[in-house]
Order: C-alpha cells, then structure tokens, then sequence
C-alpha cells in the first residue's frame, strides 16, 4: 500500500535554485525510510514538499491517493493532521511547559479537553519523558526537548511521521536514543521517513534508503 507519492516533481526555489530534478519516489505504508545526502542536496525540500510547506514546480505530490495541489480548506487541514513532522531544531515553545508543548496540536485542531488530557501523558510516555511533564523547555537537554518534540508530532496519532535532520543537533548518544524511538514508533505501525546525513546511523536504523544527489534521487541498497 502507498501512502505518499512524488511523480516526476523538481523544484525551482524563485531566487532560481533547483533543488529537486523530475524526482519519483513511493513511499509504503510502514516504511522506515531514511533519506540521506550532502546539505544542500534537496532532502528537507523534499519533507517539505510532502507536508505541503513547499509547492512542486512540476511534477504531483500524493498524499493517501489524493493529489496535494487539488485539495482546499478542510480536505487540506484533514490530510495535514495525517502528518507529524520533526524538526532539527525542535520548534518547542519555550514559555509553555513540555505537557503544555504536546497539547498545543491538540488545542489547535479542536480536541476536547478530556481526549487532550487521554493522550498527552501515554506521548510523553513514549520517549520516556513522563517524569518531565512540568519543566520547561530551556531546563531540558537538547536530546529531552527533542524527544519532547517527537511526542507532539505523534500525539494526534497520524500515520507518518517526517522527522528533517532529527538528530542534526544531538551528540551521538542522544541522537541514538532518538533514532530508537523513531523505529518503535515504525514497530507499532508508524510510517517513518527520517533524513540524515550520518551515514553510521542510517546504515544502522534503516529499512530502507534513498539518497539525494544535487537534486537527483536514487535508491541504495542495504549493506548488511
Ligand atoms: P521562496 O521559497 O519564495 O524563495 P522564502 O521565504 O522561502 O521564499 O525564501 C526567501 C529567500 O531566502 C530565498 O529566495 C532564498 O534566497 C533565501 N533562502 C531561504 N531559505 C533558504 C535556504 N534553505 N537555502 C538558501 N537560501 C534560502
Ligand atoms: P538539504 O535539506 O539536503 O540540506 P535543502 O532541501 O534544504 O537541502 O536545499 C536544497 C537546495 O535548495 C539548496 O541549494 C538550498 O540552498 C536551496 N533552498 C532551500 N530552501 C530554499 C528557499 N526557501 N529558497 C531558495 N533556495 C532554497
């Protein structure tokens, strides 16, 4: 089953700079897919075109069967809930507490206070950071608001997760332990496609690889 897919798409960025050339890629349902490749070689392009943060200058973005450039409004706003995405640099807000952080997706989309409630604590639980419920963002380590950001992207339960450069700001330690809870979100069923450019952790994490070159992709195989 496909849950997303790129037909033919390049990117031209209006200052002229190409950083997707006719690039096709189907991504499965339960795929634990990472992307990897220099800086500059299109791999957030590529997330963001997904998430519909950046539009395709030619080619189509599907999203579940649905093409994204068709879908308006609501049709839109639903598809989008379908998605969690992670970012390098955590985005968390920093005069909310961690619990406050996660809920704050919720509020948005109009969960009911009890239901916000149901599921903050099992998210938070998820990357180990019950305990931290009440901190603050500035009082938890690069590593903790990381995980911190994780457990907001999932607590809407959307089938995929896109998580650009997950492990950019972490030393090795941390950057595992979030690789780790990335692939038990993929074992319970999460669609995970996670870019990276260390090569050590996509050959030790991932299902399967693709690999951005100036714009142009192609699929690796996995060494074993
Ligand atoms: P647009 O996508 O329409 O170019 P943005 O607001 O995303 O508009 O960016 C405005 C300008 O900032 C771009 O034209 C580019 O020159 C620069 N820019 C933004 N992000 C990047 C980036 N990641 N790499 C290089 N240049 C960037
Ligand atoms: P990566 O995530 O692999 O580092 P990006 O997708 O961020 O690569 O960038 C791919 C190319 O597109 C780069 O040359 C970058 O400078 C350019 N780029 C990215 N975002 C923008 C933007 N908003 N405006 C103009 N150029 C951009």
């Amino acid at each position: 089953k496909t849950i997303a897919q790129l037909h033919n798409v390049t990117k031209i960025y209006t200052n002229g700079c190409c950083s997707l050339r006719s690039v096709n890629l189907r991504i499965h349902a339960g795929d634990f897919l990472f992307i990897t490749g220099d800086s500059g070689a299109g791999k957030s392009t590529l997330l963001k075109l997904l998430y519909g943060a950046e539009q395709p200058s030619e080619g189509q973005v599907e999203m579940e069967g649905n093409l994204l450039r068709n879908l308006r409004g609501r049709a839109l706003a639903h598809l989008r809930r379908r998605i969690g995405v992670v970012f390098q640099d955590y985005q968390l807000i920093l005069s909310k507490t961690v619990e406050e952080n996660v809920a704050v997706v919720l509020h948005a989309q109009g969960f009911a206070r009890s239901e916000i409630r149901r599921r903050v604590g099992p998210a938070l639980r998820m990357v180990g950071l019950a305990a931290k419920a009440q901190c603050f963002p500035e009082q938890l380590s690069g590593g903790e608001q990381q995980r911190v950001s994780i457990a907001r992207a999932i607590v809407h339960t959307p089938p995929l997760l896109l998580a650009d450069e997950p492990t950019g700001n972490l030393d090795t330690h941390n950057a595992w332990t979030v690789l780790q809870i990335l692939k038990r979100l993929h074992t319970i069923g999460v669609t995970v496609v996670v870019t990276c450019h260390n090569e050590q952790l996509v050959q030790a994490f991932a299902q399967r690889i693709i690999r951005l070159e100036a714009g142009n992709l192609r699929e690796l195989p996995l060494s074993t």
